[in-house]
């Protein structure tokens, strides 16, 4: 497809809205009690009820509405007290019962909003239409060459919540923005691990297009099983192109269902978009509605944790920047740390720096996450205090300390700056020493201090650090090259 002009593009909106599918991560399935996950080989996770024997009866896996009801609270949304499942009919071989048991009369969450940082750091947001709980389906696997297909139903019946959000977006970005910040939401709240490249989390990304100012909806595009936030950005900004050009060409949009191929960059059409009708639902009569009482909802609420973007706000409130707030919340152990950190360095901007600087360093240095990190709160407090009082320097610390200490950090800070031989600073008349020293060896930048030349003071005292090996106070050196500049 060629690009066109941006004058050609500029004409039209894009109206985007997405269909989130999240798993669950439970220990059982939905409605059986076979292990969902990681399993050892094919169609190991199975029972009469995932292969659809007739008469073999589902049950609801409470772990999983509870985990449901946690990202619905989480984003605000309208609990349903009373909910049921529905029966959607259709035919996949992966899927042997021939429908899907999923929520469409009564799903257990409605409306609800997600506010997510865009790449620049501006908060944007969205609102949802509701959530419902569903089953996932087995995989077909095709095989190159082979004339048959094979089918594992390990995956069928684990629990997915689908978020539908109004189609409310207008840039691709959004949509990408979007999708990362579920997949902090699914990790912080602890209902899935967010595995993108897995498909634990994936979306189907509408998209149509319409001239602007216009208020009507064009008829859209719905791009299957997005599995990265790349993915959902380009396939978006793909589509848009490619209706654009159609509406130009005086032809129009039909309603269907494409895919997005990675490899080629383009969507493809996979079938007509099916209607509700289609689907034949009709409320499940093998599984009771559920019920939350008011006493279960209120102990759930108690549990919530302060939201991704409310500690994005917090932190740049506390005068951090975009990158280093949107770094912090990437994870919820490191946003903890920090948080314990400041209350005992009084400073934001200290904490992130030594946290995102050299720790941060480490952790990838390492491959390891803060969880494992060897140094706690209270001992990446004592190296930072052990700088401030000029012990010995932040460069000796990152170069020198921190490497040894991490190594074994159950021995003392002490021990450890012994071995390194770096306690016993040198006195007042050593500066003095070897200050003498580097004026001498550098005799003409000496005198333009003398002369005044102040921006050589940092000159001289990363000269006299060199002498000391870095065990000097940074601002004892600091004072006694003034005195002398000035004296
Ligand atoms: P269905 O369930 O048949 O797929 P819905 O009306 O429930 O259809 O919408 C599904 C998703 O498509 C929602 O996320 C919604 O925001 C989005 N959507 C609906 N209409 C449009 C449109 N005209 N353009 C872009 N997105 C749309
Ligand atoms: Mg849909």
């Amino acid at each position: 497809m060629k690009k066109l002009p941006s004058e050609i593009l500029a004409k039209y909106e894009a109206v985007i809205g997405l269909e989130i599918h999240v798993q669950l991560s439970t220990q059982s399935k939905m409605f059986a009690t076979e292990a969902a996950g990681l399993a050892p080989g094919p169609n190991r996770h199975v029972s009469l009820i995932a292969m659809a024997h007739p008469g073999a009866l589902p049950s609801i896996n409470l772990g999983g509405v509870e985990k449901a009801v946690r990202f619905g609270m989480a984003i605000h949304g309208e609990i349903a007290q009373t909910c049921y499942f529905d029966r959607k009919h259709y035919f996949y071989p992966d899927s042997p019962k021939g429908y899907q048991m999923t929520q469409d009369g009564k799903p257990y969450c409605m409306g609800g909003r997600i506010e997510f940082p865009m790449p620049d750091g501006e908060i944007r947001g969205i609102d949802l239409h509701h959530i419902h709980i569903e089953e996932d389906a087995g995989k077909s696997l095709h095989q190159a060459g082979k004339p048959y297909t094979q089918v594992d139903l390990n995956r069928a019946g684990t629990p997915l919540i689908e978020i539908v959000t109004l189609p409310t977006l207008h840039e691709p970005e959004e949509a990408g923005a979007l999708m990362a910040e579920v997949r902090r939401l699914v990790r912080y709240l602890d209902v899935g691990d967010g595995d993108m490249e897995k498909g634990n989390l994936r979306c189907d990304a509408n998209i149509s297009i319409r001239p602007k100012g216009v208020k009507t909806l064009g008829t859209r595009a719905e791009i299957k099983n997005v599995n990265s936030i790349n993915f959902v950005i380009r396939a978006l900004k793909y589509e848009f192109q490619r209706q654009v050009q159609l509406v130009e060409a005086g032809e129009e949009i039909v309603q269907e269902t494409r895919t997005w191929d990675a490899q080629a960059g383009k969507t493809f059409g996979m079938r007509d978009k099916e209607n509700a009708h289609d689907y034949r639902y009709f409320p499940e009569p093998d599984l009771l509605p559920i019920h939350l009482s008011e006493a279960w909802m209120s102990a759930r609420k108690a549990e919530l944790l302060e939201l991704p973007i409310d500690r994005y706000r917090r932190y740049l409130e506390a005068g951090l920047s975009v990158n280093e707030s949107l770094a912090l919340i990437e994870q919820i152990q490191l946003s903890a740390y920090f948080d314990q950190l400041v209350e005992q360095v009084d400073s934001s901007k200290t904490a992130a720096n030594w946290l995102l600087g050299p720790v941060k360093a480490f952790l990838n240095q390492s491959g390891q996450s803060i969880e494992q990190f060897p140094l706690g709160v209270d001992q990446l407090v004592e190296l930072i205090t052990w700088v401030k009082k000029g012990q010995f320097s932040r460069q000796v610390a990152i170069a020198q300390v921190l490497p040894a200490w991490v190594e074994s950090p159950s021995a003392p800070l002490e021990r450890i700056a012994q071995q390194l031989d770096l306690l016993g600073k040198p006195e007042a008349d050593e500066i003095g020493k070897i200050l003498q020293e580097v004026l001498d060896a550098f005799p003409k930048e000496a005198n333009r201090l003398k002369q005044g030349e102040m921006k050589l003071i940092g000159f001289f005292i990363g000269q006299a650090n060199k002498k000391f090996k870095g065990k000097a106070d940074p601002k004892a050196i600091k004072t006694a090259v003034m005195e002398w500049a000035k004296s």
